[in-house]
């Protein structure tokens, strides 16, 4: 019988099931997953289809992409509307992938097995730039063709989301479409006109609907833009090739968290995941201004979710779940103006009870030790983790982030003290200026964290663990200009510090040293600010077999560089070119038509204060320093206090506590 669009796979899928591993993976039907009905959004009087299907993918293996926020608020903002439906797909393994080639199946949604071919759009969050060799897989399975140019009316819209959307051009000739920054706004208004043009007939099919969204100036269509280069292999120009087509594409930014909680029923996975909670996004941005940092760069402004919100969001989150964990997330939670109030009315509620509380954040100091020991009442105090990033104090101005040795030092003595036993310290190797001598920093501090830990704790049985890898220089950022350090020499400067840290008797087996060695570093790097010849490299590899890049087992830096080596012939650029090449002020970044908000010229000065040793102010509490965002954006600032220091909550061991709002 010929497939009908939309119906299921899972009788061809079933038999295979019990020839993979973790077959569950691919099973679905989750607590909180949702399957709507295929024509939810009815039909029009001539019988056009009026439904916007969404297949949402999340590019990795089930385990590692189901926790995914952003994939989770996608899923449910876009099943709440009545016209359209949202599924959910993940990365095969390579056993599943050779089996669907065998009987001729394709990449299916988890919820109701349908062929990904099948929906309207087809909706990539990307985190890393390690996923674009699974989202080749993905298309490939899924009958789409890799190239945007050679697909057709029958073929759904493919759309990259996410951090590593902020540089889309690696991968536009694959992708449709990239949507920049927050998605829970922008996935309806996409949703919207898509179903206009639909309820319309569809008028100049493919070339319309993508030209109505790059209209909008906040989706970007990279077939709508072209790519000059200068003689040496720089970018010339990049410029729209058709009319009404701004010249620049904006990111999303969500102003009022408050209005958005989601997940308000958080997906609880059947097969075993990297994250077995929930998670409350306490705010979004970080305006802390570390320089190495993308994430907090391209999410500015700070936009805190209320404290009565985030208590609401709590006891919704767990009532639908059943988990028995509570992440409170965010780029750097003990940040939040509320957030002592926060932890101990959260403690207070769930005290006696099962639920455990969390709180992912590295700022170096004492406030962070006390929310810690708030958070864990009755709990074991095992690990702590900090993030002072540079090995010198040096090294620490130049990447702004403003912690000295005497920082480092009194917090984790108050950790040690506070009766936690291991302390974990992440560094960054290769950042712009650094030296040997920087990096060898990092043995001394280690053994003075545990020398502090032996004295306050009493005990010898403490340990510290120093985890370090290379520094990619990102987009978006004012080390966007930096020369990455290449893989050999990263490796030579880790391989020093190992020997330093072990060669102490008396500290070195107290201290663990874990680190990444450089390889996968330079792929990133090539992958984050790469052009449109790069994609030609992604396809190479991924012909070649190239999948789960994320995963070091997986992994194969001579795969890349050979790729590469075909790739990029005859362009004049190279991997190196690409990596270890400062760029300097006037050159056109193969980003700059993606409006972040920030201001590049900002962003040049802050790159030459970093040269200097300048420190810049967090300025959520001090006047703002002209980053661009909030003007560009229209947004501001948005944090509390609210007046309100308590949990709408009552406590749930134990009867309310007075003082407590019922
Ligand atoms: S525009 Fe000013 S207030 Fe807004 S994020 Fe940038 S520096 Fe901060």
């Amino acid at each position: 019988m010929p497939h009908q669009p939309g119906a299921s796979y899972f009788a061809d899928l079933e038999p295979l099931l019990e020839q993979v591993s973790k077959p569950i993976q691919y099973v679905g039907g989750e607590l909180n997953s949702t399957v709507k009905d295929w024509h939810v959004g009815g039909h029009a009087a001539n019988g056009d289809d009026l439904t916007v299907r969404w297949a949402l993918m999340y590019p990795d293996a089930y385990e590692v992409g189901l926790p995914n926020q952003g994939t989770q608020i996608l899923y449910e903002v876009i099943n709440e509307c009545d016209n359209a439906l949202a599924e959910r797909t993940y990365s095969v393994w390579p056993d599943m992938e050779a089996l669907l080639r065998e009987h001729d199946l394709p990449q299916v949604t988890v919820d109701a097995h349908r062929a990904v071919g099948d929906f309207d759009v087809f909706g990539l969050s990307f985190s890393t730039e390690l996923g674009y060799t699974n989202m080749l897989t993905a298309l490939d399975l899924a009958g789409i063709p890799l190239h945007a140019a050679d697909r057709d009316e029958s073929h759904p819209l493919v759309v990259a989301g996410g951090h590593a959307a902020f540089n889309p051009e690696t991968i536009a000739d694959f992708i449709d479409m990239a949507i920049i920054g927050d998605g829970e706004q922008a996935v309806l208004g996409v949703t919207d006109l898509i179903a206009a043009w639909k309820a319309e007939g569809r008028p100049g099919g493919r070339t319309e609907i993508l030209a109505r969204l790059a209209a909008t100036g906040g989706v970007y269509v990279p077939a709508f833009f072209d790519v000059d280069y200068l003689p040496d292999g720089r970018i010339q120009r990049v410029s729209p090739n058709r009319g009404g087509v701004p010249w620049r594409t904006s990111k999303h930014t969500v102003t009022d968290l408050d209005e958005w909680p989601y997940p308000k029923t958080p997906l609880v996975p059947l097969a075993e995941t990297v994250h077995e909670r929930m998670s409350v996004e306490i705010f979004r941005g970080c305006t802390r201004g570390c320089r190495f940092c993308q994430a907090g760069m391209i999410t500015r402004p700070v936009r805190e979710r209320s404290i009565t919100g985030i208590g609401e969001m709590v006891e919704a989150g767990l009532a639908a779940s059943g988990f028995e964990e509570v992440g409170l997330l965010s780029l750097s939670s003990a940040d939040h103006s509320e957030i002592a109030e926060m932890t101990k009315g959260l403690a207070d509620r769930y005290e006696g009870t099962n639920t455990g509380l969390s709180l992912p954040s590295t700022r170096v100091d004492a406030f962070n030790i006390d929310l810690a020991n708030e958070l864990t009442r009755n709990g074991r105090r095992s690990g702590l983790t900090f993030a002072p990033e540079g090995g010198s104090e040096r090294i620490r101005k130049v990447i702004n982030k403003m912690v000295t040795e005497e920082d480092l030092i009194n917090t984790v003595a108050a950790a040690y003290g506070a009766g936690w036993r291991q302390v974990k310290l992440y560094f960054m190797c290769g950042l712009p200026t650094e030296t040997d001598e920087d990096v060898l920093q990092i043995a001394d501090l280690a053994k003075r964290v545990i020398e502090t830990g032996r004295q306050v704790s009493g005990r010898r049985d403490i340990r510290c663990t120093v985890s370090i890898g290379g520094f990619v220089p990102k987009p978006h950022t004012p080390f966007q200009w930096a020369a990455q350090l290449g893989a050999e020499e990263t490796d030579a400067r880790l391989a020093k510090l190992r020997d330093a840290i072990r060669s102490d008797k008396r500290y070195g087996s107290s201290i663990g040293f874990r680190y990444h060695d450089g390889e996968p570093g330079v792929v990133e790097g090539l992958l984050s600010r790469g052009d449109r010849r790069v994609g030609r490299v992604i396809e190479e590899v991924w012909r070649d077999g190239g999948r789960f890049d994320g995963w070091s087992e997986h992994f194969s830096y001579e795969r890349w560089m050979a790729a590469a080596e075909r790739g990029l012939a005859g362009t004049g650029v190279d991997v190196a070119w690409y990596t270890t090449r400062e760029r300097e002020q006037s050159e056109v970044l193969p980003w700059d038509h993606i409006d972040s908000g920030l201001d590049k010229d900002w962003l040049w000065e802050d790159w030459q204060e970093a040269l200097a040793g300048g420190e810049v102010e967090d300025c959520r509490w001090t006047p703002c320093f002209d980053c661009g965002v909030c003007p560009q954006m229209g947004t501001s600032i948005e944090i509390g206090p609210t007046g309100k220091t308590l949990l709408p909550l009552s406590v749930v061991g134990g009867g309310p506590r007075p003082g407590l709002e019922a």
